[in-house]
């Protein structure tokens, strides 16, 4: 590691301020590198707040065989959770048996099926699906979250918001995570232990001196280099884009780029756990409760095109969408339901061999040691970012020899210090010691920022005391905490990444919200500035 540390020089800079540059950050950081991550717009803009919002191990890649990534991911969400109790919580999912479940034609155990038992050729029968809850349930190790159950849907309120015909079904566990509030928390925690995190900062070229990196960026300060011993890719879907364009290497690998799109529309259902739903074309779509009133319903599977940061919900996909979940709900999900949609690009590795659709959902890292170090991040889901982050440091300990051990596993995100099934009696303190917020501010306010929520809240006695109310309990107070300890610096941070209340505000909310942003980035007072 580096002597003295120079304010334009770090041991490690990142490429990306999505959830694997933030994650890679925070655990290099914690470890004693000196750490320079640089994104080119805000935290999460990409992939990392357009995701279903799951810590899951994820059922259906087990039909594709892919048993290491799914332990991984299994074992990792009780890690997770009780890192942020805050931002993750366990979930229940229930997915009906429906007779015309059909598997998609091309995947190993489809194949498989088709050869030892020919007249179950592409179904998916409920015995497959009970084996595959069997293995859900104890390739990962599970101490918090419970097992796997069967429901009777004509008695289950489960059963109330689906069809008749549907009868029985199976209730097993994941988790929801924030996504984007789960990537400015690895930030933070990272800038915490010294890293410097640059938004809105685009790295334009990147070169190799002797023994080390020149990175040039661009910001609205203009431009600058950085130096670095070793630089991380952590593009997401720009990542191929980087390695050919930006750095100038010619390589092979790169991603194959997949779009999902998700619809919000008012709460479909009045109780807590979410729907599995199989569709006759062997896709599957989750409908889950979000933000108190709403339900999320995704995901597509779409080759994408154009620009990664071009991806929006077509009105092929809505339509799409709203025809999986009508299949199951008793009441139709209709494209005039849709309140909200949102789009993302999976960078799935493709190293330029295989066929496009023999493309895997595990992640790669590959290390370029043609001079100083570069490593590029392809892929990687949400749930595995914190292992992905340790692979990462473990490539690059090699450069680093005094660097300290792995120490993520069990050490909490900011606002996250308390039990796991802690949240409730965290709102019920929130509440007395605040007596005015209302039950709907205090659960939004924990489930935001955890015990961090006091910090905002500080010596405010009345709802006044917390400055101009922006609609919707957006007070000045947590205005003032997302611009200069969150990096938030647009209307658009703070509604559809730091918080969701774009769902519920109105226009003239939001602008009133972005004229207050501008005076407070005027008095210089942000955390985002390069
Ligand atoms: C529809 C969908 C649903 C998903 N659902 C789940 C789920 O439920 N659970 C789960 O575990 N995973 C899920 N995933 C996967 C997961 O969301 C992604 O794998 C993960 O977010 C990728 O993170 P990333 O940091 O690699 O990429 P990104 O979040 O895209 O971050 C890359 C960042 O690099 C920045 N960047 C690019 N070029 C430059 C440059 N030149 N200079 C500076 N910055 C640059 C970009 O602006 C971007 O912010 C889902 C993905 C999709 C698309």
């Amino acid at each position: 590691m580096q002597e003295k540390m120079q304010p334009e020089t770090a041991d490690l800079f990142i490429i990306g301020g999505g959830i694997n540059g933030c994650g890679i950050a925070r655990d290099a950081a914690g470890r004693g590198l000196s750490v320079i991550l640089a994104e080119q717009d805000d935290l999460a803009q990409a992939t990392s707040s357009a995701s279903t919002k799951l810590f899951h191990g994820g059922l259906r890649y087990l039909e594709y065989f892919e048993f290491r990534l799914v332990r991984e991911a299994l074992a990792e969400r009780e890690i997770l959770l009780s890192a942020m109790p805050h931002i993750a919580w366990p979930m229940r999912f229930v997915l009906p048996l429906d007779p015309a479940m059909r598997f998609e034609g091309d995947t190993p155990t489809s194949r498989l099926l088709g050869l030892c038992m020919p007249w179950l050729k592409g179904s998916r029968p409920a015995w497959l699906i009970r084996l595959g809850l069997f293995l859900y349930d104890h390739l990962g190790g599970r101490k918090i979250l419970p097992a796997t159950s069967r429901l009777d849907l004509q008695d289950d309120p489960a059963g109330k918001a689906l069809k008749p015909y549907l009868k029985k079904a199976y209730e097993y566990s994941d988790c929801c995570v924030q996504d984007a509030r789960l990537v400015v928390l690895n930030a933070r925690d990272a800038a915490a232990k010294g890293a410097q995190i640059l938004t809105r900062t685009r790295v334009t070229g990147a070169r190799r001196a002797a023994d080390h990196w020149v990175i040039s960026t661009e910001s609205a300060a203009g431009p600058r280099d950085y130096r670095a011993r070793a630089l991380v890719n952590a593009g997401g879907p720009w990542v191929g884009q980087i390695i050919r364009d930006t750095l100038q290497i010619p390589s092979t690998e790169g991603v194959r780029l997949v779009r999902g799109s998700h619809i919000v529309t008012r709460r479909l259902y009045d109780h807590n756990r979410s729907y599995f739903f199989q569709g006759p074309d062997g896709r599957i779509c989750f409908a889950i409760p979000y933000e108190e009133d709403f339900t999320l319903i995704g995901t597509t599977d779409q080759d994408h095109q154009g620009a990664p940061g071009e991806a929006r919900c077509t009105e092929a996909e809505r339509d799409y969408l709203c025809s999986f979940a009508s299949r199951y709900f008793r009441q139709p999900v209709r494209p005039e339901d849709v309140v909200w949609s949102y789009s993302g690009v999976r960078p799935l590795y493709n190293d330029g061999a295989k066929s496009a659709t023999a493309a895997t959902r595990e992640y790669v890292l590959s290390l370029d040691q043609n001079g100083a170090p570069l490593l590029n991040v392809f892929g990687g889901k949400i749930t595995t970012y914190r292992r992905l982050a340790e692979h990462a440091l473990e490539k690059l300990l090699p450069f680093f020899p005094g660097a300290r051990a792995p120490w993520t596993a069990g050490a909490a995100l900011p606002g996250g210090d308390f039990a796991t099934d802690g949240y409730g009696a965290e709102v019920s303190a929130l509440q007395r010691d605040y007596p005015f917020l209302t039950p709907f501010h205090a659960r939004r306010l924990i489930r935001s920022y955890g015990t961090e929520a006091r910090q905002i809240l500080g010596e405010a006695r009345r709802a006044g005391d917390l400055g101009q109310d922006f609609g919707a309990t957006l007070s000045m107070a947590e205005l003032r905490w997302l611009m200069t300890r969150e990096y938030a610096r647009t209307a658009g941070d703070v509604i559809w990444r730091r918080t969701k209340l774009g769902l519920r505000l109105t226009e003239d909310e939001v602008a009133a919200l972005e004229t207050a942003m501008v005076q407070i980035r005027a008095e210089g007072a942000t955390t985002s500035a390069a």
